[in-house]
């Protein structure tokens, strides 16, 4: 599915210069759960980042179903994103002024589907993530947990085929965490290949490979036992 060859990315500001990523090779195939693992600064969300095509590498290939992205321009590579990805990120991202189906149907946003197929879109989302009944609520008004599988809904409406999570249980206590790999579990064995940033070793052992990154480099790559 993914073929990363040789990326490097290096931010550069006025007086610093950080390499964020160094001679990147990783290949994930269709329908993997892979993790990625290492101290804070190391690159994963920036990883993350590049897989979901958010942020742009320094230097080297990125294919994405046999299809070059990495020189794509902006427009095409929000189809991709719009056709393919999901994020769910450590901070749940809800938009605190709209609603929670409203979140969710943000994920549907530039999709050309009639209104009621939205709706039932976002329902089917909202229970396959058991929030369904807190539909009309503010994200305020929902725990953490809550907030959180409200946003993988948002990130499973549009059925994307990856699914991105950087640290999804990272603000959230264990019962909820435990419920959030949960439901990204059962989205594996539905066919979604999920890359997750983690700090949870129990968490990655979920995952049927684990990636650990050091200083920007990936130092191994492991494939669980069966
Ligand atoms: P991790 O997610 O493993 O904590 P990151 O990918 O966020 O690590 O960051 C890797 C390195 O790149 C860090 O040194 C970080 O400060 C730097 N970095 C990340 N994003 C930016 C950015 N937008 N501008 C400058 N430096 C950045
Ligand atoms: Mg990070």
């Amino acid at each position: 599915m993914i073929i990363l060859a040789d990326i490097n990315r290096l931010f550069r500001s006025d007086e610093v210069e950080t390499t964020a990523l160094r001679s990147i090779d990783l290949q994930i195939e269709e329908g993997e759960f892979v993790a990625i693992m290492g101290p804070s600064g190391c690159g994963k969300s920036t990883l993350l980042n590049t897989l979901g095509m958010i942020d742009r590498p320094t230097s080297g290939r990125y294919l994405f179903r046999d299809q070059e992205v990495t020189d794509l321009p902006e427009a095409a590579l929000a189809r991709m994103r719009r056709d393919n990805l999901g994020f769910v990120f450590q901070s749940f991202n809800l938009i605190d002024e709209l609603t929670i189906a409203e979140n969710v149907e943000l994920g549907l946003v530039y999709r050309r589907w009639a209104g009621k197929d939205r709706r039932a879109r976002v329902e089917a989302a909202l229970d396959r993530v058991g929030v369904a009944h807190r539909a009309r609520h503010y994200p305020h008004q929902l725990s953490g947990g809550q907030q959180q599988r409200a946003a993988i809904a948002r990130a499973i409406v549009g059925q994307p085929s990856l699914i991105l999570a950087d640290e999804p249980t990272g603000n959230l206590d264990s019962e909820n965490g435990e419920q959030v790999m949960e439901i990204l579990k059962s989205l594996n064995r539905e066919g979604a290949t999920i890359v997750m940033v983690t700090h949870s070793p129990a968490h990655a052992d979920i995952a049927k490979r684990v990636v650990n990154m050091l200083d920007g480099r990936i130092i191994v790559s492991a494939r669980r036992a069966a």
